[in-house]
């Protein structure tokens, strides 16, 4: 194996020299909120909000259609933050939201955050996925209350849209003011209402930033055991746990593969909870 000194990068910034530093957290819809607490402790680093507008690089309410793939997105957000404010270190999140691929009435939520060093152009990036969301809408002329109800109106604000125009408002998070958007965008036979899934708006969105804020912190206090950059944790699982009684490999995760976005050292982890072999019952040999 090659040692660390032929790897190290320069400038590639060590774990250690991460503590007490500043980093720029570009968004406009409060999230220091989510990343604040997790940077504190871990770094006792300072959040320090960059309010650039991001809308180029794409909006939920479909205005503005994504040019790249989320994970580039929050890159760059995270690089364009920290270049407004001078800062070496950049921050940011980006979600997306959908239907469930096999069970669309269940809506997944994807939280993408990302940590970027301008000097070398390292960065890495937490994924957290999940069915914590409230992501609906409501087709003209459906049960506004049960739907009100479900998404957890007003704590979480609503998008109108006239279906015609498509003329939206959005924000709307007290009766008076959703009143008035369903008159001036033409009545409750035109209008679609979508959950609002702006951070600031949307309180279980912002604590699915917060805790992929956290594992983001966390992952970039374990340094690569090869390069030293930070950074170094989970990107991918291995299935095939052996079954108990035959042996057989199943669907179940055998190990996790943690690496490196610096060097792209990859090494194996067994699992975290000790386990060694499935069940019979989860075997697709014995259950045959
Ligand atoms: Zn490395
Ligand atoms: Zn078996």
């Amino acid at each position: 194996m090659p040692s660390t000194s032929q790897f190290q990068c320069q400038s590639i910034p060590t774990v250690e020299s991460l503590k007490g530093q500043r980093f720029a957290l570009a968004t406009r819809h409060g999230k220091e909120w989510a990343f604040a607490p997790a940077f504190e402790t871990v770094f006792g680093a300072e959040i320090v909000v960059a309010a650039i507008d991001t809308d180029a690089l794409g909006t939920f309410d479909g205005d503005v259609p994504r040019p790249m793939d989320a994970v580039s997105v929050v890159i760059e957000k995270a690089r364009r933050g920290a270049t407004a404010l001078g800062l070496r270190y950049g921050l940011a999140s980006e979600g997306t939201f959908g239907p469930h691929p096999m069970l669309p009435i269940l809506p997944i939520t994807t939280e993408h955050v990302a940590f970027v060093d301008l000097k070398s152009g390292h960065s890495v990036v937490e994924t957290l996925s999940n069915h914590s969301t409230n992501f609906s809408h409501l087709d003209p002329g459906g049960d506004l209350e049960a739907f009100l109800a479900r998404i957890g109106f007003p704590h979480h604000a609503v998008l109108a849209r006239n279906v015609a125009t498509g003329t939206f408002e959005k924000g709307l998070n007290t009766r008076p003011d959703l009143e008035a958007a369903f008159e001036r965008l033409g009545g409750t036979a035109t209008v679609r209402l979508e959950t609002d899934m702006r951070a600031h708006v949307n309180p279980t969105r912002m604590i699915q930033i917060a805790i992929a804020a956290d594992r983001l912190a966390y992952r970039l206090s374990m340094p690569c055991p090869v390069c030293a950059a930070p950074g170094f944790g989970s990107s991918d699982v291995l299935r095939g746990l052996p079954c108990i009684e035959c042996g057989s490999p199943t669907d179940l995760v055998r190990a996790e593969v943690c690496s490196c976005s610096a060097c792209g050292t990859k090494q194996e982890v067994p699992r975290r909870d000790g386990r060694t072999h499935a069940d019979a019952v989860d075997c697709p040999v014995c259950n045959s």
